[in-house]
């Protein structure tokens, strides 16, 4: 019953970086080239994704909005949405049952778009709007109606760290347009063709362009592309090393013990360098599916790809820092 489907939901949903994610990945999938996330108070009283993806239709908003439902059967089969989708068809529906919700959308051909207002998952508005194409989701009061796990959510600064951390991801690894907003003030703008470099620096503004080395490199398991801190500039962290297989943001150890191992005496005691890195293997290496939400990977030869990584991360420091 309605208690039921609220716990369900909240185990779908833990904090307000899911939220985030999960949108942000459903703009994406819309073929969205162009994302706008606003949050409030870290998120726990507004959150906002819009896109200028394909959009809904009316009956499209409310098929979307039940559970298990998912127009996306036909991508299962490609490596990236297997890789995106913890809660097939999920998302939507949990973030409903839990938040005071309105989802707002538009087809390019359609004449009018549609708003849906939901309170605890029960349709309670609709009306016609004005809009362009796309879709624009709006988050209130996440669990207000489960005050056990709204209790639960962080302070709003580290709620907000978490939902930064996860739109900096994507503003790494997607080529779009992307607007983030925190508490009415605009942290990042980054356009559709920005260099990556200018990216990373702005990420971490403590970082010059001069300390990033360009890796580049093709084999054949696939390829590793990315930048690295030169070995003088090496006053990073774990979180200053971000890895992504086949697009998707990943946390394994193994790749940061690798990434630090390449440095060798290169790297003072107690430093770490900084890396944003995208390997890439053919879909037959890997199997990125192990625990979506604990973002893990496994290689299917886990040494081969370890150890080639290591070489051609030495290799390009010692060419590139002579
Ligand atoms: P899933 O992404 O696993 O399909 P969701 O609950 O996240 O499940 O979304 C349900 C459905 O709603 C999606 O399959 C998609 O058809 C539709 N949808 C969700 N967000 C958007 C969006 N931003 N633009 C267009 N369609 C969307
Ligand atoms: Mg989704």
């Amino acid at each position: 019953d309605d208690i039921i489907v609220k716990i369900a939901a909240g185990e779908v949903i833990s904090g307000t970086y899911n939220v985030v994610k999960e949108l942000i990945e459903n703009s994406i999938d819309a073929g969205a080239d162009k994302i706008r996330v606003e949050i409030i108070d870290g998120g726990k009283s507004k959150i906002v994704v819009e896109d200028n993806g394909d959009g809904m239709s009316l009956e499209e908003m409310r098929i979307a909005v039940k559970p298990h439902t998912t127009s996306k059967i036909d991508k299962f089969d490609d490596l990236y949405s297997i890789n995106s989708f913890g809660f097939r068809g999920e998302a939507l529906a949990s973030i409903s049952e839990i938040s005071r919700m309105s989802i707002s959308s538009k087809k390019e051909n359609d004449l009018t778009g549609y708003e849906i207002f939901y309170i605890g998952g029960k349709e309670v508005e609709v009306k016609e709007v004005t809009k362009n194409k796309g879709t624009k989701i709006e988050v209130n009061d996440l669990f207000f109606n489960i005050p056990a796990r709204r209790k639960f959510l962080k302070s709003s600064s580290s709620e907000s760290r978490k939902v930064t951390d996860i739109v900096e991801k994507f503003i790494l690894s997607e080529n779009i347009d992307f607007e983030y907003i925190r508490n009415g003030k605009e942290i990042y703008k980054f356009y559709k063709n920005d260099k990556h470099t200018d990216k990373i620096i702005t990420l971490f503004p403590e970082l010059k362009l001069e300390d990033l080395i360009e890796i580049n490199q093709n084999i054949g398991w696939g390829s590793i592309k990315g930048f690295i801190s030169n070995p003088k500039t090496t006053r990073g962290n774990r979180s200053a090393q971000i890895f992504f297989v086949n697009k998707r943001y990943v946390k394994e150890g193994d790749l940061f013990s690798v990434f630090e191992r390449s440095y060798g005496e290169m790297l003072d005691k107690g430093r770490h360098p900084y890396g944003v890195l995208f390997i890439n293997v053919l879909p037959d290496n890997v199997d990125v599916n192990v625990h979506p939400q604990k973002l893990e990977v496994k290689f299917s030869d886990q040494n081969i790809i370890m150890k080639d990584m290591k070489n051609i991360l030495r290799e390009n420091l010692v060419e590139k820092t002579k």
